[in-house]
C-alpha cells in the first residue's frame, strides 16, 4: 500500500487531512459478513500480519478529490478481488433487489435516450457485474457485453472477458457504461484512457459514481459497514469527475449530482457524467474545487436547500424525525413526573 500516494485526478501531491480513523483485526467478528469479507482482503492481502490500521482522508487541495491514505496499488486492488471470489458465497451476502436493478436499468436508459446518436448497436459495461443495466438495450435488440470478475451474465448479455486487457482488438462500442467503478479504482485515469478508446466515433461514455462526501468524512463514517475503506478509494464531487474525464481526452457534455436508487433500496446521491471521445486533454485545473468539497462536507444553509431540489425526501425525513423527536419529549415528560415523593 501506498503511503503518500499522488491525487488520482490531477497528479498534485498537495494534500489537506481531513481526518482518521483506526480499524483492528479483532473488529471483524462484529461486522455483517460482507463488511467481514472486505476487511479480510484488507488484514490478509492487503496488510498481511498487521493486527490494526489507521486510515487518512485527504482532500487535493488542487482539484478537490478526497482520497484516503495508505492507498492500494492497481494490483493490489485486482488481487483483492480475485481473493473475494475465490470465497464460497455464504448466506449473509447482501442481496441485491431485482426490482431496484429494473429501476436503475430504466434511469440509465432514459438518460442514454438523449445522446446517442441514431441508436446504439453495441453497448458495453464496465465492471457490470452480471449486466442487468444493459435490460432495456438488451430488450430492444442492442448487443451487450459486459466486463467483469463475475462469471454468470445474465441472458442476452454476453461477457468478454475479467478486465479490459482481454478485449478483442479494434472491438468498438456505441455505448460504454461505467457505474459505481471508478470510485473503487487506484487508477482511474488510465482506465478511462482505455474506454475512451473503446468508443465508436459517435460513441457516448456514461460514468456514475457515489457522492459520499455529504456532511461526511468517508473513513470517519459512523457506520463502518456503509462506508468501508476496502471498497471505495475515490471520493468525487462533480468538478473532480469532470476534470478527470477531460484529461483522458473526452468532452463532456453533462456532470452534475442527481439521486439514485441504491441496491439496498434508499435514494442516496451521486455524480453523473456524460461525455464523448474528444482529441483536447484539458490541462488547466478547476478553480475553487477544494472549497466546493469542503462545501459538501461542511454545508451551509445555501447549499442544503439547493440540495432539497435533488432529495426531496429529505423534507419529509426531517419533519417526521422531528416529530418523533417531540413525542418521544412528551412521552418522558408524561411518564416521569418529577414529585410526589
Ligand atoms: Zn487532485
Amino acid at each position: 500500500m501506498l503511503a503518500s500516494p499522488s491525487c488520482p485526478v490531477c497528479a498534485s501531491d498537495t494534500w489537506m487531512s481531513l481526518g482518521t480513523r483506526t480499524h483492528a483485526a479483532s473488529d471483524m467478528a462484529h461486522y455483517d459478513d460482507y463488511t467481514n469479507r472486505r476487511f479480510r482482503i484488507l488484514f490478509e492481502v492487503w496488510l498481511p500480519g498487521k493486527s490494526e490500521a489507521t486510515f487518512e482522508s485527504k482532500l487535493c487541495e488542487t482539484c478537490g478529490m478526497v482520497i484516503y491514505t495508505p492507498r492500494p496499488t492497481p494490483e493490489e486492488v485486482n488481487e483483492g478481488y480475485r481473493y473475494l471470489l475465490q470465497m464460497p458465497v455464504a448466506p449473509g451476502q447482501r442481496p441485491v433487489s431485482e426490482e431496484v436493478q429494473s429501476v436503475r436499468a430504466k434511469d440509465l436508459f432514459r438518460i442514454m435516450s438523449r445522446y446517442a446518436r441514431g441508436g446504439a448497436a453495441r453497448v458495453l459495461d464496465f465492471g457490470g457485474g452480471r449486466g442487468q443495466l444493459m435490460t432495456c438495450f438488451a430488450d430492444l435488440g442492442c448487443d451487450c457485453f459486459v466486463v467483469d470478475y463475475y462469471p454468470n451474465p445474465i441472458p442476452k448479455v454476453r461477457k468478454l472477458g475479467n478486465t479490459l486487457d482481454e478485449l478483442p482488438k479494434n472491438m468498438k462500442f456505441d455505448v460504454v457504461i461505467c457505474s459505481h467503478v471508478l470510485e473503487r479504482l487506484a487508477d482511474p485515469l488510465s482506465v478511462l484512457v482505455q474506454l475512451r478508446s473503446l468508443l465508436s466515433e459517435s460513441g457516448i461514455l456514461y460514468v456514475e459514481v457515489p457522492m459520499e462526501l455529504w456532511r461526511c468524512v468517508p473513513v470517519q463514517a459512523r457506520a463502518v459497514e456503509a462506508v468501508n475503506p476496502i471498497d471505495h478509494l475515490n471520493f468525487f464531487t462533480v468538478q473532480p469527475l469532470r476534470f478527470l474525464l477531460e484529461r483522458a481526452s473526452f468532452s463532456v457534455i453533462s456532470c452534475s449530482m442527481d439521486a439514485y436508487v441504491h441496491t439496498n433500496g434508499s435514494r442516496l446521491t451521486a455524480v453523473r457524467a456524460v461525455a464523448r471521445a474528444s482529441n483536447k486533454v484539458r490541462t488547466r485545473y478547476p478553480d475553487g474545487a477544494a472549497r466546493a468539497t469542503e462545501r459538501i462536507i461542511c454545508p451551509d444553509l445555501r447549499l442544503r436547500v439547493q440540495m432539497l431540489a435533488i432529495h426531496p425526501d429529505w423534507l419529509w425525513a426531517a419533519g417526521r424525525s422531528r416529530l418523533i423527536r417531540v413525542r418521544e419529549y412528551f412521552a418522558r415528560l408524561c411518564r416521569r413526573v418529577p414529585f410526589g415523593r
